[in-house]
């Protein structure tokens, strides 16, 4: 099915199609053939990131073909934000069809120039709650020719408390009109306006009601409290590529939040309901073109965020209530994309979760708190990778050249590079060098840790194999210089050592496969067996080099993430003294020669 078949007119199609839409979204097939109906209530349950506003706004254009003087369709919304963004879909959608002028009304802007501009006649009003009445009480706003009002994130608006407003509007409008209504969730204030104010509406539901969005993973780490702010740290070395939202409770917490991240040379910005409008704007410009990384939000200014391609959403607190949850997590994996909400607990707040589980109709999994080792791996390879990509600017560098080879003349190649590597990422080594476990453990979880679906998943897929135990202290874990970028995987490197040494397989524990370099488990009793005849095994024309940790791990039972699919299986204090720098440093392994593209995570965009 296309847009030319859900009977818009072509100057409509032609709009969309000019904006790239090849092909209608599922609540666009749904609401668009009924909303070109005259009389057409509806009420579409749908996540932001949908399709939604085209789902409306398409058929409202579709119905303007003469120039009007007082407006036909009124669309209310929770934002400014968001207000802007409709205001600007309408515009692309009547780009062929001129009578549809559009307005957009909110508050913290010049009323007086709003208010010139409604009296010259337009077609189409998109508003916030609070300025349309203001501009209902100093009459200079006539809603007597109003066909179709939009409640867009209805739900929002009255989390919001403009339930009162709302009820004015409506009654400001004619009885004769159609309402559509559009939520993410379904409480029972939004069904009472539904009931209100409409008459025998469509209801499309766009997944199960008040169920989340399926492309989202929901991913929750228990913390000590102390350790929250350093577990969001973790959480986002171990992605390097993220581009997120971070959730704070408070305008307070948001701000000190926003400001020590920054302070530590973060890309990040707070945005909170202290800021003046023009602070919002530039720091949402900021976000938009991604000239920062993460936006640091309480949930009201986080409303009617509409960047498409966020990657995380991380819950530094979360929300007093539980169902703004949703809210927040639906800014990730917006069309069509996926997305991870990350949860910071602590030890008390796990029935937070069995509360949002039900909400959203999804489970959570349970992970760990990335330790030091796989952070540094993944950050040496980001960089790594940064700097392969890096184009050269030969004719500005050119002059330089001879002068900076002459001054490194007296070093080779491998030094070069390991001083460079080390210029950039000795502070981060040296951070992390004395980081430790920050996951909670499974007695102060009160024994109701758990692994979910994912975790087995992730185990299924064999990126790691049993589980280590926190008590066991016969284990010794060992390093190998091999990983997944050089085929190995953890049956292979099973199979290396059984058959180098003559152990039976179960004798071995886990394995973490990292891009670069490997872990394993084995019993103390066989690491010097171990070392004496792994050593120097060969996998597939590359010579293995093992060596023991220094420290025992302490891993605990569930998966370590953050995002990642790989290298996310080691939790804090499994580093080996001296600091590890990835393959940087070490001889013989392959870690930095074989490092190159792939990321962290698989859901990396
Ligand atoms: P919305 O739920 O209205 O905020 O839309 C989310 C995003 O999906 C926006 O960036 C839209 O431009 C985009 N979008 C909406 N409908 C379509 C479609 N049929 N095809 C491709 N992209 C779409």
């Amino acid at each position: 099915m296309t847009f030319n078949d859900l009977g818009l007119r072509s100057q409509v199609v032609k709009a969309v199609t000019d904006m790239g839409f090849e092909q209608p979204t599922p609540i666009q097939l749904e609401a668009i053939p009924h909303l070109l109906k005259s009389k057409s209530d509806f009420v579409g349950l749908a996540q932001t990131g949908t399709g939604k506003t085209a789902a409306f706004g398409l058929p409202l254009v579709n119905r303007i073909t003469e120039s009007q003087r007082y407006p036909k369709g009124l669309i209310i919304c929770p934002t400014r934000e968001l207000c802007l963004q409709i205001a600007k879909d309408i515009e692309n959608y009547s780009k062929y069809e001129r009578n549809a002028t559009v307005e957009a009304v909110y508050g913290g802007s010049d009323i007086q120039r709003q208010i010139k501009n409604i009296r010259n006649g337009v077609a189409i009003i998109v508003a916030t709650p609070g300025r349309l009445v203001d501009l209902i009480k100093r009459k200079a706003i006539q809603l007597n020719e109003v066909e179709v009002v939009v409640l867009d994130e209805a739900d929002e608006m009255l989390n919001m408390g403009f339930k009162e407003d709302l009820d004015y509007i409506l009654s400001a409008t004619p009885n004769e009109k159609s309402t559509w209504l559009f939520s993410a969730t379904m409480p029972a204030e939004v069904a009472r306006i539904g009931k209100t104010y409409m008459t025998d509406p469509l209801e499309v539901s766009i997944g199960n009601k008040n169920e989340g969005n399926a492309n989202i993973d929901h991913i929750y780490f228990s913390v000590k409290e102390r350790d929250r702010y350093a577990a969001l740290k973790r959480l986002i070395d171990f992605n390097p590529k993220i581009f997120g939202l971070v959730f704070c409770r408070t305008r307070r917490e948001t701000q000190q939040v926003a400001e020590k991240l920054a302070k530590e040379g973060y890309s990040a910005e707070a945005i909170h309901g202290d800021l003046s409008q023009a602070q919002r704007d530039r720091v949402m410009n900021l976000f938009r073109s991604r000239s920062i990384q993460l936006l640091v939000a309480t949930d009201v200014a986080a409303r009617g965020i509409d960047v498409n391609d966020i990657t995380h959403v991380i819950n530094y607190n979360l929300p007093d209530e539980v169902e703004n949850y949703t809210h927040r997590s639906g800014r990730t994996a917006r069309a069509g994309n996926t997305g991870e909400s990350l949860v910071l607990i602590n030890t008390r707040e796990k029935y937070k979760i069995n509360q949002i589980e039900k909400i959203i109709n999804q489970k959570f999994a349970y992970a760990e708190i990335p330790g030091p080792e796989a952070i540094c791996a993944i950050q040496l390879e980001s960089m790594i990778n940064k700097v392969k990509a890096t184009k050269v600017n030969e004719e500005e560098i050119a002059p330089f050249i001879p002068h900076i080879l002459a001054d490194l003349e007296d070093l080779s190649k491998e030094e070069v590079i390991k001083k460079f590597v080390s210029a950039e990422f000795n502070r981060f080594l040296d951070y992390y060098k004395k980081a430790g476990d920050l996951n909670a453990k499974a007695s102060d979880r009160g024994g109701d840790d758990r692994d979910s679906g994912r975790g087995r998943d992730r185990d299924d897929r064999g990126s790691s194999r049993g589980r280590r135990s926190e008590t066991d202290e016969n284990k010794q874990r060992f390093f190998v210089s091999l990983g997944d970028k050089d085929g190995l995987n953890p049956g292979g490197l099973l199979r290396i050592i059984c058959d180098a040494t003559g152990l039976k397989s179960d004798t071995i524990g886990r394995i973490d496969i990292m891009p670069a370099f490997s872990f394993f488990d084995a019993d103390k009793s066989d690491a010097d067996k171990i070392l004496a005849q792994v050593q120097g095994a060969d996998f597939e024309g590359k010579s293995m080099n093992i060596e023991k940790t220094q420290e025992k791990s302490s891993g605990g039972g569930g998966r370590s993430r953050g995002g990642g699919s790989r290298g996310g299986s080691r939790s804090g204090g499994d580093r080996r003294s001296g600091g590890r720098s990835g393959g940087g440093s070490r001889s013989g392994g392959s870690s930095s020669s074989s490092r190159s593209g792939g990321g962290s995570s698989s859901r990396r965009r």
